[in-house]
């Protein structure tokens, strides 16, 4: 027996047999890594992407630990968005065909509340849904918790993401705390180790082997003496490289503006950062940036230290950092979590010595520079866009009221849906570009809370 047989697992004779008559004959890597744990009780936090066979490593874990005959909610799981939630029920219901009278039930937003009520009136055993209907179902107490044994976290990135932070911890509030508890996320921002270190007790973690930096960093060096000669080369490696995140580091504050002025001039999506922006300018910059709608930032280091943007595409040093330790910092924001980066540095005849404080073999720092044909193709548009919206926390908007409202008949389906971030008086929420008129339609038309709000298109 090899330890990739669901046999050597201490599975229920029904489970094990059902997962024979649907096809699967070994475990894959995330199930053979997390099922041992979460079988005898642990809490865990899993990396694991759509198709890594996540939802079969925790849908085994619940039901291995249901009492059918307890008709009551014992297991919840929350889905940031309503097609992953019918996924993941679907697939729920397949594992559990061979246990008789198994209730499962999807809670999510966008769909009427009415008939939810009548479903939960009927109880269910386990429930799959996202967190904004299912914290309206708990506050008006149509739906209670008491009885839950264990707690699925499912894309934790992706609603952390989407902004339902409060609303998750709203609802862990109402479940017991001898639950079982595991957590699925692609990525570990640090926004997941803070919400585990609430929810979830001395959990074991299942990472992905780590990939080195240096190894996944390219690092190119382009001579450039004049001002204007700086400013091109900027344009052409943006346009061959096409980063869908590039940060521009200057060292003065004016000189963020500036280039980021003459990128959006020849097309760019950029934005500045610096100190002398208002915070409402600066919190909509950083938003834009980090939620995709905006594929360039020029940053001052003090601007740039207090971004928490993972995954950069590519970073580019307008001007040299003043020593290594900077150096090193700003191009350690590219080629994380194991993806490529490319960090690019400009730099100018009397700035040789520079380079030779960040320890670069000198007779090997000339890279040659994109061909000028690339100044010719089209900008690349960023994937997402952003939508304004003039209503935020004071009038009561919370996240799963934003994909409602964007979602369901005559909308834009919830994988289409990005980062969502309510503020005070205002709420930002990308969505996919080609998308972003039908959201627009959707969102004017449709009240949001029974009310209407000014909603539009940053660009
Ligand atoms: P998921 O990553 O949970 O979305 O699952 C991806 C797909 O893999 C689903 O269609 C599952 O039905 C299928 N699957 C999950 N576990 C296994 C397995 N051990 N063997 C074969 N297929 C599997």
């Amino acid at each position: 027996m090899s330890s990739t047989d669901f046999s050597s697992l201490n599975l229920k004779p029904d489970l094990l047999k059902n997962l024979s008559s649907l096809g699967y004959e070994s475990m894959t890597p995330i199930q053979a890594l997390s099922l041992p744990a979460i079988l005898s009780g642990e809490d865990v936090i899993g990396q694991g992407k759509t198709g890594s066979g996540k939802t079969a490593a925790f849908g085994l874990g619940l039901l291995q630990k249901l009492d059918v005959k307890a008709f009551r909610v014992q297991s919840i799981v929350l889905c940031p968005t309503r097609e992953l939630a019918d996924q993941v029920a679907s697939e729920l219901r397949r594992l559990a065909r061979s246990i008789h009278n198994i209730k499962v039930l999807t809670l999510c937003g966008g769909a009427p509340f009415g008939p939810q009520i009548g479903s939960l009136e009927h109880g269910a055993h386990i429930v799959v849904g996202t967190p904004g209907r299912i914290e309206e179902h708990l506050r008006k107490a149509t739906l209670k918790l008491e009885f839950v044994t264990i707690l699925i976290l499912d894309e934790a990135d992706r609603m952390l993401d989407m902004g339902f932070q409060d609303t998750i911890d709203k609802i862990i509030e109402k479940i017991p705390s001898s639950r079982q508890t595991l957590l699925f996320s692609a990525t570990y921002p640090d926004e997941i180790a803070d919400i585990a270190c609430r929810a979830l007790k001395n959990p074991t973690i299942l990472e992905a082997p780590a990939v080195h930096e240096e190894d996944t960093i390219k690092q190119y060096f382009h001579l450039t003496n004049t001002d204007d000669e700086r400013m091109s080369a900027l344009r052409l490696l943006l346009a061959k490289h096409k980063p869908e995140s590039a940060l521009v580091f200057c060292n003065t504050k004016s000189d963020t503006q500036d280039v980021a002025d003459e990128l959006a001039h020849y097309g760019f999506y950029a934005l500045a950062i610096h100190g002398d922006l208002d915070q409402r300018e600066r919190d909509q910059a950083l938003i834009r940036f980090s939620n995709g709608s905006v594929s360039v930032l020029v940053a001052t280091d003090v601007a740039a230290r207090g971004l928490d943007i993972k995954d950069l595409d590519m970073v580019i040093n307008f001007n040299i950092a003043h020593d290594a330790e900077v150096h090193v910092h700003r191009i350690g924001r590219t080629g994380r979590a194991g993806k490529h980066g490319v960090a690019c540095t400009l730099f100018s005849d009397r700035e040789t010595h520079k380079l030779e404080t960040l320890d670069i073999d000198l007779s090997n720092v000339n890279d040659p520079l994109p061909s000028a044909i690339y100044l010719d193709k089209p900008i690349k548009k960023p994937v997402m866009t952003t939508l304004k919206i003039d209503g935020g926390k004071k009038q009561k908007l919370r996240p799963g009221d934003i994909v409602g409202g964007l979602t369901g008949k005559d909308g834009i389906p919830g994988d289409k849906i990005g980062k969502i971030s309510v503020a005070g008086n205002w709420s930002y929420v990308a969505v996919s570009s080609e998308l972003v008129k039908t959201a627009l339609k959707k969102i004017q038309n449709d009240k949001l809370k029974g009310k209407t709000f000014r909603v539009r298109i940053l660009s």
